[in-house]
């Protein structure tokens, strides 16, 4: 009855045009979530990047760096539609559209994520001046949502986002994953009380663009005793 009543006193807004959605019980219109581009194959076997051809198995990215993380999966290409849904569940309030988020993945990757057997879901830290202002950090709720839908602990304080980063469009490759590295560390505290526990694990994030954030994390989580890193993005860009 709380749950109607809620309803009716805010009703959910569809997390793709933002407008009041008339299916009960659904968290997008049926119109727009058909606007949105899964992702499919052909795609790129290690971050999951939508490729052109199905001969190829990795996307340019991949092929030509090393990441040190095991395999990515990821939901939608980053196209406009996407980016003004990400937009407003960071910057503008909506946080509830992390619902209809999770509730894709889980529908679409339940199976590849149980069996990979994370000890732990690990979100993608922002800096804590900025989750102040924004009330939240939008990779967390992503990353309790799943936890919670699977039984998979998070550990949202395992990584800190230290300080703000040099703007990386300046920088080349290598600048850009140092610049990173020196953004976040990990917590000897939270690593020591779950030492026992964790060997695998899966980083959750919004968005993955050049992969430099996730390799980033994927080496301190490495240089610390974790041995496999994963990860999960809503969004992806495209791999050509
Ligand atoms: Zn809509
Ligand atoms: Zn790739």
């Amino acid at each position: 009855m709380l749950k109607s009543l809620m309803d009716i006193l805010y009703p959910r807004r569809c997390a793709i045009c933002g407008e009041i959605v008339s299916t009960r019980g659904a968290f997008a219109c049926p119109d727009c979530k058909d606007k949105l581009t899964k992702i499919n194959e052909p795609r790129c076997k290690k971050c999951s990047k939508p490729i052109e051809s199905e001969e190829k198995e990795y996307c340019h990215d991949c092929e030509k760096k090393h990441f040190h993380y095991i395999k990515g999966f990821s939901m939608w290409v980053y196209d406009s539609n996407m980016k003004k849904s990400i937009s407003d569940f960071k910057f503008h309030g909506r946080r509830e559209y992390g619902d209809f988020y999770v509730h894709e993945v889980i529908n679409r990757y339940k199976n590849e994520i149980l069996n990979i057997k994370p000890d732990a879901l690990i979100p993608i830290p922002i800096h804590r001046t900025k989750k102040v202002q924004r009330g939240y950090n939008q990779a967390e709720i992503l990353a309790k949502g799943i936890g919670k839908e699977l039984g998979i602990p998070v550990l949202a304080n395992l990584l800190i986002r230290d300080k703000k980063t040099l703007p990386q469009k300046q920088l080349n490759d290598k600048e850009r994953l140092k610049n990173l590295e020196k953004a976040f560390s990990f917590s000897n505290e939270v690593g020591e009380t779950n030492r026992n526990i964790l060997r695998k694990v899966i980083l959750v994030d919004d968005i993955y663009t050049t992969g430099s954030t996730i390799e980033a994390c994927t080496n301190i989580l490495l240089c610390n005793k974790i041995e496999e890193v994963y990860f999960i993005s809503i969004c992806i860009g495209k791999g050509y």
